[in-house]
């Protein structure tokens, strides 16, 4: 009890001390959002639907508004600058309840998404990763993806077979990037610019080969130096309050992981 009241006065006490911090500091990069899948199956890549409907409600009520990165390739394509107030939201894989329920909460609150497509996975279901608790998700049929693409949700690639691509042959690598951009461009007449590494994956070979196409950016999960190339995105999952997602908003997320993990090592003794 007392320890959960001392976690609970640090944990706040280092958000609000964050914050003050996070005002007066230069603005970083237009903070970007990672969602999977929105269900209730309590997966390591699931979010509940009551929890995204609040988490929208939080960036709306933050006064925060919504950018595709299509929208932030265009900016940084022509040298402008990034609007103060807004916010990346990408979910990975192209899992069918992106459609069925985060899009009409998107929809709703008048916000636009980024959505990284496995292109091979397209109508079927999510079966790449048989050691994890992940249930065979059915995926976004090519139907749901045009009409939320008529809507204004981006889609960029994501590999075609989403391999650990650290593990495989540079050919294999360039063939899984080349075929996935392909096949959305094709598919839905526009340029992608913008990859994303199944399981936040990537070596140098992978970043060399993403220059070598063409492609402007990448994003990671966590890396341990962001770039262009290894943007960095904050775990939903963290975003419970007002507080906490300004911070993790206004001042980029790594220092609101290390505040995370310094409240952690305290709290651990
Ligand atoms: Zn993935």
């Amino acid at each position: 009890m007392f320890k959960d009241n001392l976690k609970n006065f640090l944990k706040h006490g280092l958000m609000l001390g964050l914050y003050g911090v996070s005002a007066i500091l230069p603005k970083r990069r237009t903070p970007v959002i990672i969602y999977h899948s929105v269900d209730e199956s309590g997966s390591c890549i699931s979010i509940g639907k009551d929890v995204f409907e609040n988490q929208m409600a939080l960036i709306k009520e933050g006064g925060y508004r919504t950018l595709t990165f299509s929208e932030i390739a265009d900016i940084w394509k022509n040298g402008k600058a990034e609007p103060e107030k807004a916010v990346v939201l990408t979910f990975d894989d192209g899992f069918r309840n992106n459609y069925d329920v985060a899009f009409p909460i998107l929809r709703k609150n008048g916000f636009t998404a980024t959505i990284f497509l496995a292109t091979d996975y397209i109508g079927k279901r999510c079966t790449w990763d048989k050691r994890s608790d992940i249930p065979d998700f059915p995926m976004l049929t090519w139907e749901m993806i045009t009409e939320m693409g008529g809507y204004g949700i981006d889609f960029q690639p994501h590999t075609a077979t989403h391999p650990h691509l650290p593990l495989i042959s540079n050919n294999r690598i360039r063939d899984e990037i080349k075929r996935s951009r392909s096949t959305i461009e094709d598919k839905l007449d526009k340029r992608c610019d913008i990859f994303c590494y199944p399981y936040g994956e990537f070596d140098e070979r992978v970043i060399r080969v993403l220059k070598e196409e063409g492609f402007i950016g990448a994003v990671a999960v966590n890396p341990d130096k962001e770039n262009l190339y290894t943007i960095r995105r904050v775990g939903s999952m963290h975003l419970t309050t007002q507080l906490a997602f300004n911070v993790a908003l206004k001042e980029g997320f790594s220092l609101y992981y290390s505040c995370k993990e310094l409240v952690r090592k305290i709290t651990m003794t």
